[in-house]
């Protein structure tokens, strides 16, 4: 039987010549297969039956036409995609994303994460994910609403409470999910196991809209305290002004720190004196505006144009939560010298491969986005329980079963990176420690 290595390179260049176009998916096999060598070395059976070619191929993909009418009257036409990616360890399970930049290749990248992802929860969830190209921006609500109940006509057959069960992700919020549900609910009855990230009154869990940030602040505090450092007095740049964002910087000013500056796709704000999260969550969540509009309300600030990254102030915290590959080799380069020893992904592969060698050479404490942003699908996971048992629980309950669930994926990135050799290396442990137990899950059910 051939080695590990050579296994992997093989299975790699398939997927290179099947898929060349695919970047962002390559990406993160390429990231994922880095890591993998010595977990495929110590187990022959995962060569003998094929589980890495199998596991870079999603079960099924969807790709469907979105037809929906504007104000204006025009007939628009969006197009969308639902990747269901593996169900070894449960029913489908991730999140929509709206935006222009998606395609095939954006929906699998995230799919196939998410399989890790969900698995490192600890919770029995598999991996998919969906979108559209559909801008939500600068969009009417009606016209949201009629986009939205045009994709669930068509997302409802593939659907269901056990079967698969997505959630929001950039550009997809309470608002979204509201839409989405009502169609669903028209078309099959309430069934409010089959989306998760509801507002409140239809099924919705506490602490869900908070999650991902808090998660990723329980999360970057357990790898602090390990290397002898916490959140108190330093000063964090947030990337992003969404969902995540948000959350976490509230989280890092509870905890002690100083968020400077936090951004949306046109610019950012610089705030030394601290982010004032509430002027953050009006702006962007009730009056869905720029975040340069921050500025008008607190005078001292600052308001730039262009990427976060390049701002000079010394700060010690990274948590880019905006989007892909918003961190390059050379940004990384920068951020060392200006003091981060600390990075910690809110976003989906906001680093790019580049960014990540950066990292590991400069003794970067990183945690990845599979683990450091798992927060959000781990509650998603609660509102299913939730909803099967037809109870709701308190944000306190909620939020403490995160916080329990992230300490937990660090313990398991922190052992497993020892485990396998590689002791500090929160990557490889990310990697292998989901990917075990999927792998064995998918030896024992058979080839399929
Ligand atoms: N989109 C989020 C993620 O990247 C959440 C998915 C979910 O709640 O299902 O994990």
């Amino acid at each position: 039987m051939e080695n590990a290595t050579d296994y992997i390179a093989k299975v790699y260049k398939k997927v290179e010549q099947r898929d060349p176009n695919q970047v962002e998916f390559l990406q993160a096999v390429k990231e994922f297969f880095d890591t993998i060598e010595p977990v495929i070395a110590r187990h022959p059976k995962l060569i003998e039956e094929n589980i890495l070619e199998r596991i870079v191929e999603p079960e099924r993909i969807f790709q469907f036409r979105v037809p929906w009418t504007d104000d204006q009257g025009n007939v628009q036409v969006n197009r969308a995609f639902r990747v269901q990616f593996s169900s070894a360890i449960g029913p489908y399970k991730g999140g929509l994303r709206f935006h222009p930049s998606v395609n095939q290749s954006i929906v699998k990248f995230l799919g196939f994460e998410q399989i890790f992802k969900n698995s490192l929860t600890g919770l029995p969830i598999g991996g998919g994910k969906g979108g559209s190209d559909f801008n939500p921006k600068g969009k009417s609500d009606f016209e949201v609403m009629r986009f939205c109940q045009s994709f669930m006509t068509e997302l409802q057959k593939y659907i269901g409470p056990d079967v698969d069960v997505p959630a929001g992700d950039i550009g997809v919020g309470g608002r979204e999910i509201g839409y989405l549900f009502g169609q669903y609910k028209k078309l099959n009855g309430f069934g409010a196991g089959v989306l998760t990230g509801k507002p409140i009154p239809m099924g919705g869990s506490l602490a869900r809209t908070e999650a991902t940030g808090y998660g990723l602040v329980y999360f970057t505090d357990e790898m602090l305290k390990d290397a002898g450092k916490s959140f108190a007095g330093e000063k964090v740049v947030v990337s992003g002004s969404g969902n995540v964002a948000i959350y976490a910087i509230e989280k890092v000013h509870q905890l002690g720190g100083t968020v400077i500056a936090c951004s949306d796709s046109n610019g950012y704000i610089l705030d030394l004196d601290g982010i004032k999260v509430d002027t953050v969550k009006r702006l962007k969540e009730v009056e869905r505006k720029r975040i340069s509009e921050y500025v008008t309300e607190h005078p001292t600030a600052t308001y730039v144009e262009g990427s976060v990254w390049e701002l000079e102030e010394e700060f010690q915290i990274a948590l880019p939560s905006a989007t892909q590959n918003e961190i390059s080799g050379a940004t990384a380069e920068k951020l060392v010298k200006q003091g981060v020893y600390a990075v910690a992904e809110g976003a989906n592969m906001p680093s790019d491969l580049d960014a990540i060698k950066v990292y590991q050479t400069n003794k970067v404490l990183y945690g990845p986005a599979k683990a450091a942003n798992a927060g959000g699908v781990a509650v998603s996971a609660l509102e299913m329980s939730q909803n099967s048992i037809r109870l709701s629980w308190t944000f306190e309950e909620v939020d403490s079963r995160l916080k329990d669930i992230m300490t937990d994926i660090y313990v398991q990135c922190r052992d497993v990176a020892k485990e396998y050799g590689a002791e500090g290396d929160f990557v490889t442990g990310a990697n292998i420690a989901g990917f075990l137990k999927v792998s064995e899950a998918m030896l024992s059910q058979g080839v399929l």
